[in-house]
């Protein structure tokens, strides 16, 4: 066993949380339902919809049997409603397809609608003593601090490296229960998101993020999202008719709205431009005015001529009044 896990395990017998009323079950049923009801919910919050549901649906086969409307209305607070249309799916698919009994192997479990690699993880060694890894929000935080892994947890790279130490570090099936839920008990309860409780923790002598003085800093946050910038030359014709305008077609911003022609650049311009942003995008808008005559055919790219100023309720992008002022139209 590594130092890591039986620190854990030692620490878990005797200070973790022992009590739930899931825990020391035997039965995958159980063992199942909890984890379901525990992911994005506190523990406080699941304890009674836990008790509730066990009471109305005791094995999974009652719950297979319930109406899909009993089981919203049981789940009505808990949030993330995708969670109970799978429970109850899931419930369906082990009765019908596999006898009532909950699969024994990952691959198996993962087949199942609703659950995930974790879950199954949970499930197997929580119920069975079966040696398979988990990896909740706990964990990741538990595993960045102590082996000081830098860089955003929900990046490939790193929850690889996340699970192949979870992997490297599992004890046998007599502890791995143990080894689990210390995991999870010590995120928890020590190694918390904001003041973490490190002269108390078991793995205090060996964390790298505490030697190294960078508990604060990790796990690391999500990086902010960077936005792509594009430049357009946005060409005003105007005349004594006003402004001439053709409507945006395809799926793109400002679809079916009535836009000035626009021709993207490679560079962008001198001159002012107008900041349009996006989730993803950052676009500068460069207006450039051309004073036309009004014979400008109508039917050109389906435009027309809008009369200036805009009216109110001209179906254009917010920006564009903005661009007329900005280019002394
Ligand atoms: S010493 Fe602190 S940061 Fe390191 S694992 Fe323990 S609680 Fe977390």
């Amino acid at each position: 066993m590594s130092e890591l896990s039986a620190a854990l395990v030692a620490w878990q017998t005797v200070q973790g949380r022992n009590n739930l009323p899931w825990q020391n079950s035997s039965d995958p049923y159980k063992v199942w339902l909890s984890e379901i009801m525990l992911q994005q919910t506190q523990v406080s919050t699941v304890l009674g919809y836990y008790e509730r549901f066990l009471t109305r649906f005791p094995t999974v086969q009652a719950l297979a049997a319930a109406k899909d409307e009993e089981v919203m209305s049981l789940w009505a607070g808990l949030g993330y409603y995708a969670r109970a249309r799978n429970l109850l799916a899931c419930a369906r698919r082990v009765v019908n397809d596999h006898n009532g009994c909950f699969p024994d192997t990952v691959e198996g479990l993962m087949a199942l609608p609703g659950i995930g690699r974790s879950t199954a993880g949970a499930v197997l060694s929580l119920a069975s003593d079966i040696a398979q890894p988990i990896m909740d929000g706990n964990v990741r935080r538990v595993f960045a601090r102590y082996f000081g892994i830098h860089g955003f947890p929900g990046l490939p790279v790193i929850e690889k490296q996340f699970w192949s130490l979870a992997q490297a570090h599992l004890p046998d099936k007599t502890t791995v229960r143990a080894y689990n839920q210390g995991l999870m008990d010590l995120g928890a309860t020590l190694c918390t998101r904001s003041k973490p409780l490190c002269m108390h923790c078991p793995l205090s002598g060996q964390c790298e993020a505490l030697k190294q003085g960078t508990v604060s800093e990790l796990p690391t946050p999500k990086p902010p999202m960077v936005r792509k910038h594009e430049h357009y030359r946005v060409v005003l014709h105007t005349s004594s008719e006003g402004v001439w305008l053709a409507p945006r077609t395809g799926r793109g911003v400002w679809s079916g709205l009535w836009m000035a022609p626009m021709e993207k650049l490679a560079e962008p311009l001198e001159g002012q431009c107008l900041v349009h942003e996006l989730t993803h995008r950052r676009y500068c808008l460069y207006p450039v005015l051309q004073s036309v005559a009004a014979e400008l055919p109508d039917s050109a790219e389906g435009g027309r001529w809008f009369a200036l100023p805009l009216a109110d309720d001209a179906p254009v992008p917010a920006c564009l009044p903005r661009l007329l002022a900005l280019s002394g139209a």
